[in-house]
């Protein structure tokens, strides 16, 4: 589903992704940790195009991130992206919200928008609150408005950027359950996250990155019950 190959990235004199070789395959989900400033952020973005990649190849579902406008533009809604910051329009509801996608995007009509979305608010458990504008919704509750936004343009593919690092400790178990049932239902997702339980519980592979390399690749369980190196042990013990 997604496919690097010796993908690097400079801004001006500064690499900041260093020849990174990762096949991520469909129904994977990938758990991303790493110091600041390791790159994790830009290799999200050079999945869904945010970035352009300096050098290398790089394909998401077959298509290549330096084609033409019009892969670019596949790419992008086939690979849904969550950030921190929960970046809901204000001045719409939360069922507002998600339908913009399916119309903007994916030219449905109004009526057929409407039903995608109060499908998958009901699914992150936002049945009763589809009227509510973001203001008057929990940090939870609008990032999981924000997940369904994602999914409303229907991709194969869910990057999650720090889902969690903005919501207080109690409000990210709902976020969290909704990303594993995601996992569970088979999307394919990308998940930068210190949350170590997560990476346990769900994740197929656990990458580590550090310094714009991708050091270590393997199963979570293997690579926390015994760490490969004294830089990814430390690393573990400064996170929670
Ligand atoms: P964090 O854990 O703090 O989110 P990260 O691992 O996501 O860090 P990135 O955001 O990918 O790290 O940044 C990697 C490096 O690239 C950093 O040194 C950052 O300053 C630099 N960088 C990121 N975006 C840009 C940009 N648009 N222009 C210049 N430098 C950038
Ligand atoms: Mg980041």
């Amino acid at each position: 589903m997604v496919e690097f190959s010796k993908v690097s990235k400079q801004f001006g004199s500064h690499r900041v992704l260093k020849s990174i070789d990762l096949a991520i395959d469909p129904g994977e989900v990938a758990v991303v940790i790493g110091p600041s400033g390791s790159g994790k952020s830009t290799m999200l973005r050079c999945i869904n195009v945010l970035e352009r990649v300096s050098e290398g190849t790089l394909l998401v579902d077959g298509i290549s991130v330096l084609g033409t406008s019009r892969d670019v533009r596949r790419i992008r809604l086939e690979a849904g992206m969550v950030f921190q910051q929960f970046n809901l329009f204000p001045h719409l509801t939360a069922l507002q919200n998600v339908m913009f996608g399916p119309i903007r995007a994916r030219g449905k009509s109004k009526a057929e928008a409407r039903d995608i979305a109060a499908a998958l608010l009901q699914k992150v458990g936002l049945g009763e609150r589809m009227d509510h504008y973001p203001s008057q919704l929990s940090g939870g509750q609008q990032q999981r408005v924000a997940i369904a936004r994602s999914l409303a343009v229907g991709p194969k593919l869910m990057l999650f950027d720090e889902p969690t690092s903005a919501l207080d400790p109690e409000l990210r178990q709902e976020v969290l359950k909704v990303m594993q049932t995601l996992a569970l239902e088979g999307m394919t997702m990308v998940v930068v996250t210190h949350e170590m339980g997560f990476a346990k519980r769900v994740g197929s592979r656990l990458l580590f990155m550090d310094g714009g390399q991708l050091v270590h690749d393997g199963k979570p369980a293997d690579l926390l019950s015994d760490p490969p190196s004294e830089r990814f042990a430390d690393f573990l013990k400064h996170i929670d």
